[in-house]
């Protein structure tokens, strides 16, 4: 990993992206617990279950699903209930890469990606086209769509899980975001997923303490947007995330305020108010995500992976309705975590 990283920050820095965030060096705050197959499970269902809930809402307007809410997971681009799409497909792909090769080795990974190109259910526009530049020959590191999308965050939970220490995590994160996307903003969501899945699943708080900290980790790396509403004001994935504390008791207002959609500035820091007002209640935040319009199954496929990193997938399991436990990737997902853990 470490040549691979030395490589991609050396191209970057000289296109003007800023690297001292990463010569912070990062602990865990708290003291870190071994991760248990039981976490593993939880956050690799977590994902999957989310995913295929919020695959038949996902951009549905709010107001119909205040009609007609989903309650249970739907069939969905011409397939059965409970079939995953790219979030947890990417998700897994990612995870057996790095349990097969011991680290992060973005080589193997883009192999990966490539392969499960044409049998990804609803990619989005940016990997869909780094991985064609990917497939047709584009070294790693230039491949990657200019897109602030959730992309790289939605994927990037296997990474909290298998790598230690939160420095590893952190530059995991980022190689396997840069495959894909070349944006600051969708790398430091990336590492913040990354990071905040390896808090949960260590026996961090469920809490917003974290919130703090995750920023620390990505501080200065971002390249502020210019607001929605007032074009004068900045804003960063960062910036938005401590907020998203104060907006943890209110998921209507939350969605008000940060957005729904596939941008990574709208669909993480819903994702992280929703999930930061009821942790221990997974059908509640996967209810609440799934039905609010926008980028529904990436969002829910996020808060998935922190319930199960939090939870466990005893607790997800008994806490959520039988029936969203049927999911088309079951098998793999019991397969890998037997891996993870071995
Ligand atoms: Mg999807």
């Amino acid at each position: 990993m470490e040549s691979a990283w030395k490589k991609a920050r050396a191209t970057l820095e000289e296109e003007g992206w800023k690297f001292e965030a990463f010569d912070r060096s990062l602990s865990w705050p708290f003291t870190a617990k071994p991760v248990t197959i039981s976490k593993v499970r939880g956050t690799l269902y977590g994902v999957a279950v989310g995913d295929a809930l919020g695959a038949a809402s996902e951009g549905r307007l709010p107001r119909e699903l205040v009609e007609r809410p989903v309650e249970r997971p739907l069939p969905h681009h011409g397939l059965p209930a409970g079939t995953v799409t790219d979030d947890t497909q990417l998700t897994l792909a990612l995870a057996e890469s790095i349990l097969q090769t011991g680290t992060l080795d973005p080589e193997d990974l883009v192999q990966r990606f490539v392969a499960l190109a044409p049998s990804l259910v609803g990619a989005g526009w940016a990997t869909r086209q780094a991985l064609e530049r990917l497939g047709r020959g584009a070294a790693w590191w230039l491949a990657g769509s200019a897109s602030a999308g959730n992309g790289a965050a939605m994927r990037a939970a296997p990474v909290g899980l298998f790598f230690e220490a939160p420095d590893a995590i952190r530059k995991a994160a980022f190689l396997q975001a840069i495959v894909t996307h070349r944006d600051r903003t969708a790398v430091a969501g990336a590492i913040i997923h990354a990071l905040w899945v390896g808090w949960l699943a260590r026996g961090g708080p469920a809490d917003a303490r974290v919130l703090d900290w995750l920023v620390e980790a990505v501080r200065g790396f971002e390249k502020p947007f210019p607001s929605r509403r007032q074009r004068r004001k900045k804003r960063t994935l960062a910036g938005l995330l401590l907020e998203a504390g104060a907006y943890a008791d209110d998921p209507a207002s939350a969605c008000e305020r940060f957005g729904t959609g596939a941008f990574v500035l709208e669909s993480l820091p819903t994702a992280a108010a929703v999930f930061l007002g009821r942790p221990g209640d997974p059908e509640a935040v996967y209810l609440r995500l799934v039905n609010a319009g926008g980028d529904t199954d990436t969002m829910a496929a996020l808060a998935g992976a922190w319930l199960g990193a939090h939870l466990g997938d005893r607790k997800l399991r008994s806490r959520t309705p039988s029936d969203w436990w049927q999911v088309s990737v079951a098998a793999e997902i019991e397969r890998i975590s037997r891996l993870g853990t071995s």
